[in-house]
């Protein structure tokens, strides 16, 4: 591990974090299904019921029998969803069904009611058409499919189709908890504190609040001071309590910046502090038997990228589920143009109604009032200083269509 000479790519950054996490095995617990949103499912789910359970009808109307096209049928019964037929089909003879009904048995059609009109108890048939209108049993699911491959999180569909399936309890791992150490003596959490030299601690809240949007409980938030003992306690204790320990500043090359040292004092081994990216590059991390941390830059928008990339990667890495970002391929809506190409960079833009991505006005990694506009982050790559308007650029999405 270099922590002064070259910097290393975030794939060789992000490679060491899923080697150094791998075997972690976290512990779980089993859970009603309806309860486990977000929640990662550690064991293939196979279905435990055919669907549909069977032949449904899936029109209001009248079911009639093979080889019975005729112009008008008596109606022998009614069957609403929920119910069963009680009757048999017979020539001349139609059962109505109502959508989600079971059909009787024989049943060749069901033609729908707005092709019909009833008459004396008798139904007219319209027009004969094709369509046969019936859900066949399983031909959705049969028991024994898998409906879910571990691990796999649950969003509201994953929990509607095990639910559907008959699954009602999942053995899920129990949510990862992290401590927060936002690190600095400039950072103060009460305007009543903000002295000449201080700000606000914006790092810790919105640490706290990704935590909370990404299922993972928050241990502890603190702010620690710029000293070198403090850093060493304030780390020792967090380990004790969290899975994961993420420290905001501190991690530069400042007179100041303890967490590197403090991190080796604990007992864990640093595996990198320099990543070819900006913003981020003295992103640092750590592991050992006693836990594992991450080192973030104290500027927030590096905050909130190195939250996302490696945070939240190690967190799925640990509960054995690989997430990759969506990276897709659009045009800059603008020429774009850099005097230093060494390290890769994340830069906040709009993506337009025409798919372009619009550049937007950044000053740099503590213009955190930038990414609210933003949609996400186009990319240049190590090497690059000039992309032409028009050339397309890998975009990472962060704002969701229903945000
Ligand atoms: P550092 O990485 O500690 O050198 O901090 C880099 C910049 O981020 C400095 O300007 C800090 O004042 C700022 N900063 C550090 N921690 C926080 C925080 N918790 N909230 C807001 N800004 C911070
Ligand atoms: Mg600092």
């Amino acid at each position: 591990m270099s922590e002064t000479g070259e910097m290393i790519s975030l794939t060789e950054a992000l490679e060491t974090v899923e080697r150094e996490l791998a075997g972690i095995t976290l512990p779980t617990e089993t859970i009603p299904v309806r309860r486990a949103l977000d929640r990662i499912v550690v064991k293939d789910q196979a279905a435990r019921l055919d669907l549909p359970p069977f032949d449904k009808s899936a029109m209001d109307g009248f079911a009639i029998g093979t080889g019975d096209e005729l112009e008008e049928y008596t109606v022998t019964e009614t069957v609403p969803a929920g119910g069963i037929p009680n009757k048999q089909l017979t020539t001349g003879t139609a059962i109505k069904v109502m959508t989600g009904a079971p059909v009787p048995n024989g049943t060749a059609k069901v033609i729908m009611i707005e092709q019909t009109r009833q008459v004396n108890g008798k139904v007219r048939i319209l027009s004969h058409t094709k369509a046969i209108n019936i859900c066949r049993k399983g031909e959705d699911v049969l028991v024994g499919d898998i409906i879910l491959n571990a691990p796999a999180m649950l969003g509201p569909l994953e929990i509607a189709n095990l639910i559907s399936t008959g699954t009602t309890e999942v053995k899920v791992a129990k949510p990862l908890r992290v401590a927060i150490l936002a690190t600095g003596n400039e950072i103060v959490d009460s305007p009543e504190e903000l002295v000449p030299g201080k700000i606000m601690n914006s790092n810790g809240p919105m640490l706290e609040c990704l935590c909370r949007k990404y299922s993972l409980e928050t241990a502890t938030s603190t702010i620690v001071a710029d000293n070198r003992d403090a850093t060493i306690s304030a780390l020792r204790e967090a380990l004790n309590s969290a899975d994961i320990v993420v420290l905001s500043g501190g991690v530069s090359v400042g007179d100041f910046d303890f967490v590197a040292d403090a991190m080796k004092q604990v007992g864990l081994k640093l595996h990198f502090n320099r990543l070819a990216i900006k913003p981020g590059k003295p992103m640092t991390f750590a592991s050992g038997a006693n836990g594992v941390a991450f080192g973030l830059p104290g500027n927030p928008v590096a905050v909130y990228l190195m939250f996302h990339l490696f945070v939240l990667y190690a967190a799925r890495v640990m509960v054995g589920k690989k997430h990759k970002p969506r990276f897709v391929k659009l045009p800059l809506a603008q020429d774009y143009q850099r005097r230093r190409a060494e390290r890769m960079a994340y830069l906040p833009c709009e993506l337009t109604r025409d798919g372009l991505l619009e550049p937007i006005t950044y000053h740099g990694s503590a213009h955190l009032q930038s990414l609210p506009d933003s949609d996400g982050f186009f990319i240049v790559p190590k090497g690059v200083s000039k992309i032409s308007a028009g050339q397309k650029v890998d975009f990472l999405i962060f704002k969701e269509s229903f945000q």
